[in-house]
């Protein structure tokens, strides 16, 4: 077999080596099935039992109180920038309440707008999306519909380290940092996460939504765009996407029992990301930090160089140590590393190493 490559990918990226040797070993006969978890009914007691395990996952690793639901959804978390106003503020007084700290922020924010009145509480634009609010900078309305913040920035690399306290239901994008580290989940009105960054392959979105706040969506949204049918139905309202929900059970099961829960996973992100970050600061005048430091990504690592031909030279010279997929976003150029979950110390390392060696070589 070919060797793996260390994929620093931003999405669909790293999944962990045991899940996707568990997934090659069931591919063709599911334990007990006889056939593929592809191949069977959603509503076969097979599936039922590996949708409920994903779920009763999730809600012992993020530790999620009966008052809250987990959906299954499709259409990724572009879907849910306008689920989420179709459902929470169609039919609201106040406004929904925007934080802006980079590109998918600013995309959930113009969906929004096409449902309802909009505010924008705090646009990091001026220093082109690198740093968060400062303490006591976020002036959240009480009477806000919700407000919404991106937890992660995965193109800028800025990301919020702690859970905010909220007087309104407090919506935030997770999809790059799903189940990077242990959260409050009671801080948030809803919580929604794509599975393709950090906790799965693509096709499967979870949405963890208070359940009180499913009282305000209308009867008259299409039917698959209302969060009740799906609730109701315990995400078979329609077929959901079997074999992506399997996997993410497998993900969160090898999060909660191989990596052994969410303190865990998080010391080594955090492990992780200080290998490279030390690395990056070492050099300071190769590696050009796009983030402020205090509000740096543990997930996405982005820097540029003083010159293009040092980019080239680095992307080359990355090849001959099996360092993939570090090219920065298309809008912002320059190098992203994106450092998930199941990236391995191993790749942190590998990177980290790399990037000392390139800069003794081109000081
Ligand atoms: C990737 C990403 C999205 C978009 O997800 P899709 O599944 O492609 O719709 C939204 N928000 C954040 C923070 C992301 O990283």
């Amino acid at each position: 077999m070919e060797k793996r490559l260390y994929n620093f990918s931003a999405g669909p990226a790293v999944l962990p080596v045991p899940v996707l040797e568990r997934i090659r070993d069931e591919m063709l006969c599911l334990p007990g099935c006889g056939a593929s978890v592809m191949e069977i009914s959603h509503r076969s007691k097979q599936f039922i039992a590996i949708q409920d395990a994903a779920k009763e996952r999730l809600t012992r690793l993020l530790n999620i109180p009966a008052e809250y639901d987990v959906l299954f959804l499709q259409g990724g978390s572009r879907l849910q920038f306008s689920m989420i106003p179709m459902n929470l503020l169609r039919g609201q007084i106040g406004p929904a309440q925007y934080v802006l700290t980079g590109s998918w922020g600013k995309y959930a924010l113009a969906e929004a707008k096409k449902e309802g009145a909009t505010e924008v509480l705090y646009d990091a634009a001026a220093t082109n999306y690198d740093r968060l609010p400062n303490d006591g900078e976020l002036k959240i309305s009480p009477d806000a519909a919700y407000v919404h913040i991106t937890s992660n920035e995965t193109i800028q690399g800025v990301q919020f380290p702690n859970d905010l306290t909220s007087p309104a239901p407090l919506v935030c994008d997770s999809s790059s940092d799903f189940l990077y580290r242990p959260v409050d989940i009671q801080k948030y009105g809803l919580m929604y996460a794509c599975a393709q960054k950090n906790a799965g392959p693509a096709g499967v979105t979870v949405v963890v939504i208070r359940r009180d706040l499913l009282a305000r969506s209308s009867d008259q949204l299409p039917g698959y765009l209302n969060y009740n049918n799906h609730s109701k139905e315990g995400s078979m309202w329609n077929t959901p996407p079997t074999f992506a929900v399997y996997v993410l059970g497998l993900v969160a099961e090898w999060v909660e029992s191989t990596i052994g829960g969410l303190d865990a996973m998080y010391a080594h992100n955090q492990k992780k990301a200080k290998l490279v970050y030390d690395a990056l600061d070492a050099s300071p005048s190769i590696y050009l930090g796009h983030a402020r430091k205090e509000d740096r990504s543990l997930m996405n690592v982005t820097f540029r160089f003083p010159t293009e031909e040092l980019e080239k030279a680095f992307l080359d010279g990355a090849k001959a140590h099996r360092l993939d997929s570090l090219k920065g976003h298309r809008s912002v150029g320059g190098i992203r590393a994106s450092i998930y979950n199941a990236m391995p110390m191993e790749g942190a390392q590998t990177l980290a190493d790399y990037m000392r060696d390139f800069a003794s070589k081109h000081a």
